[in-house]
Formats: structure tokens, C-alpha cells, sequence
């Protein structure tokens, strides 16, 4: 029997204030591990320099968002930051369903909908910066939003940040190489968990079997 289609996926869903480098953290994880599938979602905001349609977002207009988000065709969705956004159901519930792992990069709006759907087939994480003066300047930084749109999200990444203790790991990205580590560990730990292991039932099995 095949371990890889008889095990439980898992949604590994990451939230933290914008700043706070959850993007860079989700891009060395893909990229370390390329079985992990990342959920392209859906926003209604206006793409950013270099992001293109159907790789970072499905960029979309409000009115073609409601009429998906009434069809049902989003897992959760919300309003964040003035702009909506949402995970398709679709390629999620395929992806997770043969057993595969499924990375989203969500708010805590997002993550609380899916823990109430999903429960224990989610396993979330929350990133916090190590100050709110890093934070701001990791914002400006990035420099590809107005003063009034960073404005609008280090108030809204105040909002954010009380949300981190309904998140089952917390990590504090002082440095990003450690951090990245961290996040590598917990996703390989919670592979472990016995209950997505479905094919060690056969397995130990034939293991006892033969001693
Ligand atoms: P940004 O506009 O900077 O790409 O994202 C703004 C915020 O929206 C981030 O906190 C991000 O995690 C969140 N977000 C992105 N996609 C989704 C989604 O599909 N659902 C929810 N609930 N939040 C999302």
C-alpha cells in the first residue's frame, strides 16, 4: 500500500500583520518543500508590481468576487484592509483530500472560518515582528504602498496581532533564518502525528506480522 495515498493532508495556515514577513517565511517553505501546495487566493485589491494574475492572487472585481462568494465557490473569505479576499474551495478540498498539504497564507478572519469547518485537519500558525518600529519600517521598506495604505495596515496590524494566541504555534520572527527553520520544524512535526499517518495501520500490520 502506497504511504502517500493513504495519508491525512493537512492545511498549514499562516496569519500575521503585514510586515511581519509571513511571505518570505511561506516562499522558503514552498520552496524547501515542493509537495506543499499553496493556495492561490482570490482579492478584489489591485495587483502589486510583479504580481501576476493567478500566481500570487486571482485578481478579480468586486462584482465577479460576490458573485462567486454567493455561488459558494469560497472555502472562507473576508474583508481585509478595505479589499476582499477569499480561498477558492476547489483546488483546496482536491489538493488536501488526496492527501497532499495545502499552505494558506490567510487572516485571522480566514483561519478562524477554516477551524471551524476543518478543525483538526488544520494546523495554524501565527507571526508576529519582534516591535511595532520593525514592523513600520519592514512596511516602508516594501515601499510599494501609499503613506496612507501603510497608515491603514499598522492599524490594522494592531487588530491582528490580538488574534495570535487562538493560533496553535506563535513564532517571533527576530531573525528570518531561524524563523524559517521553526516553521520547517512544525510542519514536519505535525506530519507526524499519528492520525494523518492513515497507512501505519497497514504498515505496522505486516511489521508485527513478520517479528
Ligand atoms: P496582501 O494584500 O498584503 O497580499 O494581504 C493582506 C492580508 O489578506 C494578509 O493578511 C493576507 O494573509 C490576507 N489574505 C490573503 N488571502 C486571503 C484569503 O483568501 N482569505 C483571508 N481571510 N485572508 C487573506
Amino acid at each position: 500500500m502506497s504511504s502517500k495515498a493513504t495519508r491525512r493532508g493537512l492545511m498549514l495556515v499562516i496569519s500575521s500583520p503585514s510586515g511581519a514577513g509571513k511571505s518570505s517565511l511561506s516562499r522558503r517553505l514552498l520552496e524547501s518543500h515542493p509537495e506543499l501546495t499553496l493556495s492561490v487566493s482570490a482579492t478584489t485589491r489591485q495587483p502589486r508590481e510583479g504580481e501576476v494574475d493567478g500566481r500570487e492572487y486571482h485578481f478579480l472585481t468586486r462584482e465577479a468576487f460576490e458573485k462567486r462568494r454567493d455561488e459558494d465557490w469560497f472555502y472562507e473569505w473576508a474583508e481585509v484592509h478595505g479589499n476582499l479576499y477569499g480561498t477558492p474551495k476547489g483546488p483546496v478540498r482536491e489538493t488536501f483530500e488526496s492527501g497532499r498539504d495545502v499552505l494558506l497564507d490567510i487572516d485571522w478572519q480566514g483561519a478562524q472560518q477554516l477551524v471551524q469547518q476543518e478543525d483538526s485537519d488544520v494546523v495554524s500558525v501565527f507571526i508576529l515582528p519582534p516591535s511595532m518600529e520593525e514592523l513600520e519600517n519592514r512596511l516602508r521598506k516594501r515601499a510599494q504602498d501609499s503613506d496612507d495604505v501603510i497608515q491603514q495596515r499598522l492599524a490594522g496590524a494592531v487588530a491582528e496581532m490580538t488574534h495570535w494566541s487562538e493560533y496553535d504555534y506563535v513564532l517571533l520572527n527576530r531573525d528570518f533564518e531561524e524563523t524559517a527553520l521553526e516553521l520547517d520544524a512544525i510542519l514536519r512535526a505535525e506530519r507526524q502525528r499519528r492520525e494523518r499517518q492513515t497507512w501505519l495501520i497497514e504498515f505496522t500490520k505486516g511489521l508485527l506480522k513478520d517479528s
